[in-house]
C-alpha cells in the first residue's frame, strides 16, 4: 500500500477537512466506541451526525449510488475514515445496519428492499439491529432454535433472540429463524427483515458491566412477517448470515480502526499523567505505552493491507480475524495503561467524567472480545487457516468462519 496520498486523495481530504470544519457544531464527539451510555438524547445526537455526514458525502461512500451511496472505492472512504478520527467525529450510532444489516440487504434482498431501505439506514433515519444469537446460541449458531413457519397471512415467528445490539432504538432487524427442523442444522435456516415495531416483539434492554444498557433481550410471539421481508431463499439463511457475518468481522477492527479509547488520547493521558507518578510507576507506564502504540500500529496496517487486497478485487481473509483479535487487544491494554496512570485516583475516578472513561472502557473490551466471534474462535481460524493444524471438530467453529465460505 502507497501511504502518500494521491493527487486525487489529497483534494478529497482537503475537501473532508473543511466540510468538517464548517459544520462541527452540528457534530458529536467522542474519544472512542462503546463508552457512552446509548440514552435517547445521545443516540438522536448521534444520529443527527450521521445524517449530517450522510448528506455531506461521508457515510456510505463506497456503497451502489442507486441506492444512496457515493459509488467511491475504499481508499477513498480510508481517507474519509482518517478524517472523521482526527477531528474526533463520534462513531456512527448505526453501526450495526452499515456493518451488518445493509450489507446483507445489498447482497441477498430484493429491489424493492434495496430501494426501501438502504438510503434510509445510511442516513441513520432507521436504526438496525441483529437477531442472530439466542440464549443457547451464540459461537455455536446454527443451534438456534427460534422458529418461522409459512401460513397464509405470512411467516409466524415464535421464539427469543439475546444480546442484541440497539434493538431498543431500532426500528428494523435481520432475523434469522429455523424454518426446516427436519434438515441439518445449518440447511433449515431463513433470513428476514423484522420490523421492530410489529406486533408481538417485546424488547427488554439488559444492564452490562460497563453500567451500560446496549443490549437487550427481544422476544417474538407469534410476529408475522410477510413473505416478501424474505433476505435470500427459504432454508438458505445460512448463506445469507454468512455475509452478515463476514462484514461483522470486518468491521469490528478489520478495517484497521480503533476500537474503545483511541491512542491519541492515551498519549494526551499519559502526557498529563506521567508527571505525577513515582518513578518506578512511571517507566513501567512508559514501556507499557511504547507497546501499546505499536501494537496500534500493527493492527492499523493490517487493516490497510486487508483494505488494499479488497481494492484489487481479493475477498476478506483471516487478516479480519487478526485484525479483530489485535484490536481488541489494543483496546483493552489501552484502558488498563489509563487506569494506571490514574494513579490512586483511579478507584475514585467516577467523580470525573475524563477519568471514568478509562474504567468504562476496562469493562467494555471483555464484551467486545465476544461480540462478532469470541476470541477463541478467531484464534480457531487462525490455526486453521493461517497456521494449517487440525480443524476444531466442536460445532462452534464453522457458525463464525464466515470468511472460509
Ligand atoms: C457487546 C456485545 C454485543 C453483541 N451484539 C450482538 C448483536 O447485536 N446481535 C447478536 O445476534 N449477537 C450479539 N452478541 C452476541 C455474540 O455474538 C455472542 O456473545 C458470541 O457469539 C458468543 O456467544 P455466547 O455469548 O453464547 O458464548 P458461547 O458461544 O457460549 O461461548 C462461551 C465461551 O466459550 C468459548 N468457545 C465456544 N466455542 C468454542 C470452541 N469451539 N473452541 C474454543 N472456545 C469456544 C467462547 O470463545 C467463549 O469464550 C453480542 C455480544 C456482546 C458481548
Amino acid at each position: 500500500m502507497d501511504f502518500d496520498d494521491t493527487p486525487d486523495q489529497a483534494r478529497l481530504r482537503a475537501s473532508v477537512r473543511t466540510f468538517l470544519t464548517e459544520h462541527d457544531h452540528e457534530l458529536a464527539h467522542g474519544d472512542g466506541a462503546y463508552l457512552e451510555e446509548p440514552g435517547t438524547d445521545r443516540v438522536e445526537a448521534l444520529r443527527r451526525t450521521q445524517a449530517v455526514l450522510f448528506d455531506g458525502g461521508l457515510i456510505g461512500l463506497t456503497w451502489p449510488s442507486e441506492y444512496g451511496g457515493g459509488g467511491g472505492t475504499n481508499a477513498q472512504q480510508a481517507v474519509v475514515n482518517e478524517e472523521l478520527h482526527r477531528a474526533r467525529i463520534a462513531g456512527p450510532i448505526g453501526h450495526v445496519g452499515l456493518g451488518m444489516c445493509g450489507p446483507t440487504v445489498l447482497r441477498h434482498g430484493s429491489e424493492d428492499q434495496k430501494q426501501r431501505y438502504i438510503r434510509r439506514l445510511l442516513r441513520a433515519d432507521d436504526l438496525w439491529c441483529q437477531l442472530f444469537s439466542e440464549p443457547g446460541s451464540g459461537s455455536d449458531l446454527a443451534a438456534l432454535r427460534t422458529k418461522a413457519v409459512l401460513q397464509d397471512d405470512g411467516w409466524h415467528i415464535q421464539g427469543q433472540k439475546v444480546w442484541t445490539t440497539l434493538a431498543q432504538h431500532s426500528r428494523y432487524g435481520i432475523l434469522l429463524c429455523r424454518t426446516n427442523p427436519d434438515a441439518p442444522r445449518h440447511r433449515g435456516l431463513t433470513m428476514f427483515v423484522l420490523d421492530m415495531h410489529a406486533p408481538g416483539v417485546t424488547v427488554r434492554p439488559l444492564r452490562q458491566m460497563n453500567g451500560h444498557q446496549s443490549f437487550n433481550e427481544v422476544f417474538l410471539d407469534d410476529v408475522v412477517i410477510d413473505d416478501s421481508e424474505r433476505l435470500g431463499d427459504v432454508d438458505d439463511g445460512w448463506r445469507v448470515a454468512l455475509t452478515t457475518l463476514m462484514n461483522e468481522r470486518m468491521a469490528v477492527g478489520g478495517g484497521g480502526g480503533e476500537i474503545g479509547i483511541r491512542s491519541d488520547a492515551l498519549v494526551a493521558h499519559a502526557a498529563e499523567r506521567l508527571p505525577h507518578l513515582d518513578e518506578d510507576r512511571r517507566v513501567l507506564a512508559v514501556q507499557s505505552l511504547g507497546r501499546v502504540l505499536v501494537e496500534s500500529l500493527a493492527a492499523r496496517y493490517t487493516g490497510y493491507r486487508l483494505q488494499t487486497s479488497l481494492e484489487k478485487g481479493g475477498r476478506p481473509g483471516p487478516e479480519a480475524s487478526a485484525g479483530k483479535l489485535t484490536a481488541v487487544r489494543v483496546a483493552h491494554a489501552t484502558a488498563d495503561l489509563g487506569q494506571r496512570l490514574l494513579g490512586d485516583e483511579a478507584v475514585l475516578a467516577r467523580s470525573s467524567e475524563g477519568d471514568w472513561r478509562w474504567a468504562t472502557s476496562q469493562a467494555s473490551t471483555p464484551g467486545i472480545a465476544l461480540a462478532g466471534g469470541a476470541d477463541e474462535i478467531l484464534r480457531n481460524i487462525l490455526g486453521e487457516r493461517v497456521l494449517g493444524l487440525a480443524p476444531d471438530r466442536s460445532p462452534a467453529t464453522p457458525s463464525k468462519q464466515a470468511e472460509s465460505r
